[in-house]
């Protein structure tokens, strides 16, 4: 059984999510915690629900989503996993560290490229990574089928797309992306996005006014 747990951090009100099943082995999504207290909450949760991290990955390297990468590294010591496509948005992120005050986030050192439509694995769960480019260079996807749970990242979110006006955006390639990709799997599964609340593809599929 598969659960998931979201949290909301950093100026940018970026999600971070984390996943595990019934053997505690654990995955955490684009970590954005950025101050101590959202480090802590993390930290705590894990914790307290004796969570074994196994598994680190990025959706896409924007700052909001890579600003706890670090921490998350450090702590559990774990390589991050990503599509090497997206190390390009990673150094980019320097133009908006300096706008918003923040130092500027070093690519790790330790890294494992993802494959379009591999799986990632973690205590008895898999899921599959997808490639759905558009709002950055090569934004993934993560897909678990049996729960029927979709990490979308910044592509889809309830009632609104990801923005693709940064460097790597690609308007077409988005809608693509998330037309002939995402609403390929079925319309219950749950969608847990980089910002805002969870959705169903099935509903975006009827009411997102940017797929109509
Ligand atoms: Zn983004």
């Amino acid at each position: 059984m598969l659960h998931i747990q979201g949290f909301t951090f950093n100026h940018f009100q970026e999600n971070t999510y984390v996943l595990w099943d019934e053997t505690g082995s654990c995955m955490v999504v684009d970590p954005g915690c950025y101050f101590p207290e959202e480090k802590e909450q993390l930290k705590s949760f894990i914790e307290e629900n004796k969570l074994k991290p196994e598994l680190l990955v990025n959706t896409h390297c924007h700052i909001d989503h890579v600003l706890g990468n670090d921490f998350v590294i450090d702590t559990w010591k774990l390589p991050l996993h990503l599509h090497q496509g997206e190390l390009k948005t990673y150094t980019g992120n320097s133009a908006f560290a300096a706008m918003f005050g923040i130092p500027k986030p070093q690519v790790p050192e330790n890294l494992i490229f993802l494959e379009p439509n591999s799986k990632i694995k973690f205590g008895n769960t898999s899921f599959q990574v997808l490639f759905t480019p558009g709002h950055s260079v090569a934004s993934v996807s993560f897909y678990q089928k049996e729960s029927k749970i979709l990490l979308a990242g910044d592509v889809l979110f309830k009632q609104s797309i990801g923005r693709t006006d940064l460097p790597g955006g690609n308007h077409q390639q988005l809608i693509d992306s998330i037309k002939q990709v995402l609403f390929k799997l079925p319309d219950e599964c749950i969608v847990f996005s980089g910002h805002g609340p969870s959705t169903t593809l099935g509903e975006e599929k009827l009411n997102n006014p940017y797929l109509r």
